[in-house]
This record gives C-alpha cells, sequence and structure tokens, in this order.
C-alpha cells in the first residue's frame, strides 16, 4: 500500500512546525509498512484530483494568504473540491483553515475569497490570539498552539473539531475550536498538532487511506513518545 500526500503550497504556507504534520502522516505509514508518498504542489501547478489521498495545508501571514488564494481562485481551488468529491482528506491549519472556508476579511484590505470547502467565514480581529491550546475532541485532548488574528465563525452543516478547554480557538467567544466537514478538518493548532495526537493522526490517516483501499485495521504502533510529547505540551501554561 502507498499513501500519497500533497503539501499544498509547502513552499510558501508553513509556519510554526506546520510541515511536521506531513512527517507524522508519512512516518505513521512507514512505520506500518505502507509507503508515503510526498509532493508539494506549488502555485501554479495544477492538482490531480484524482491522485492524492490526504492534502496538508499550512498556515500563513496575510501576505502569503493572498497568493494561495489567488492560484486556488484561477487554477487549484476546483480541483481540490473535486479531489475532496473522490474521497481526499484535507487538513488545514489556520490560514489555510482561513482560505477553505467561504471569504476572509483581512484588517483594512480587501476581501480573500475562500475555495467554500468549509461553510464557514473569518473576519479579522484587533486583537491576536497567541497561545498554547487544548482542545476536548473525539480523539482526545488535543494540544497545540495558536496565534492568529482571524475569527472564524462556522455555519449549518459542520461540526467544531472540538470544544476549547484552554485558549481562545475559532473565535475566542463560543467556546469551539477547528472543524470537521466530511473529510476536510480544519483547525488554529501549530505546534505542529499531528506529531503529539496520535489518535488525530491516525484517525486522518485510516480515512486517507480508505479512499483507494477500503476501511483497513491500522496495527498498533508505540506511541511512548507521542504520548509524552503530548503531555509535556498539556502541562505548559498559556
Ligand atoms: N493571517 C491569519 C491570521 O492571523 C493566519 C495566521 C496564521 O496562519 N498563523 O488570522
Amino acid at each position: 500500500m502507498e499513501l500519497r500526500i500533497c503539501f499544498l503550497y509547502g513552499g510558501l504556507m508553513n509556519i510554526y512546525g506546520d510541515r511536521g504534520n506531513v512527517i507524522a502522516l508519512a512516518k505513521r505509514a512507514q512505520w506500518r509498512g505502507i509507503a508515503p508518498i510526498v509532493k508539494i504542489i506549488n502555485p501554479g501547478d495544477p492538482i490531480d484530483p484524482d491522485y492524492f489521498d490526504v492534502f496538508v495545508f499550512g498556515g500563513g501571514q496575510d501576505k502569503e494568504q493572498y497568493v494561495a488564494a489567488r492560484d486556488l481562485q484561477e487554477l487549484n481551488g476546483e480541483r481540490l473540491r473535486v479531489a475532496v468529491d473522490y474521497g481526499a482528506v484535507v487538513l488545514a491549519v489556520c490560514g489555510g483553515y482561513q482560505l477553505l472556508g467561504l471569504y476572509y476579511q483581512p484588517w483594512n484590505a480587501p476581501r480573500i475569497e475562500g475555495v467554500g470547502l468549509i461553510n464557514s467565514y473569518t473576519i479579522a480581529g484587533n486583537e491576536r490570539f497567541i497561545g498554547n491550546v487544548i482542545v476536548d475532541s473525539p480523539y482526545g485532548k488535543l494540544v497545540g498552539f495558536e496565534n492568529h488574528s482571524g475569527l472564524t465563525y462556522l455555519g449549518e452543516g459542520v461540526e467544531p473539531l472540538g470544544e476549547v478547554l484552554k485558549g481562545k480557538g475559532n473565535n475566542g467567544t463560543d467556546g469551539t475550536e477547528g472543524v470537521i466537514s466530511g473529510t476536510v478538518f480544519g483547525t488554529y493548532m501549530h505546534g505542529p498538532i499531528l506529531p503529539k495526537n496520535h489518535l488525530l493522526t491516525d484517525h486522518i490517516l485510516g480515512l486517507a487511506l480508505s479512499r483507494r483501499y477500503g476501511k483497513i485495521e491500522l496495527s498498533k504502533l508505540d506511541d511512548d513518545f507521542e504520548v509524552l510529547a503530548h503531555d509535556i505540551a498539556a502541562a505548559r501554561p498559556r
């Protein structure tokens, strides 16, 4: 078996260790005898919608978001939507998460149209949320680090990834963090999120593999280091 991973705009949208999400998926596949294939899609490279099992889309500041959004509008947004129709899984973090919604309205700057894969919208606030985060989710207590001023609001038909136990999450007011919309996962958690939240990583991995191989039972791994990393992050102050 192989796992085809797309690091979407990896040279552009990659802050606070987001590339670690690609490494975590690749390693947890490899440790189970599944061969990971990682390709970076840069602006201007067309996505083959039938090829990838999982897309990892990292964060970036507004400047990078404009570049990524332009490519999504002109070339790859529709291709990404078709890939998701074909069962691909997406993990989008922060700036990437904002771009998969309906729109992102930056502070005093033109609105950025989103891909519309997630029924959500984001408006820049005048406060920056910076600090460690803990989220109660179906995949255990997720730990991560947030740094954003965008406030994201979820619409009908989507679920939050979880409930904020520490930190601000989507908007600092409704207690939600992230989103699950079919096979699309969005979150504000960097750090990166996947290496120290292995239950979420394996959920995404299983879902991605099921696209071409059907439901498979993932073999158990020794998760001592992942659990240790998680627990150290969870014990950090805000
Ligand atoms: N520019 C966005 C914000 O601050 C995204 C930041 C990020 O990806 N860390 O809301």
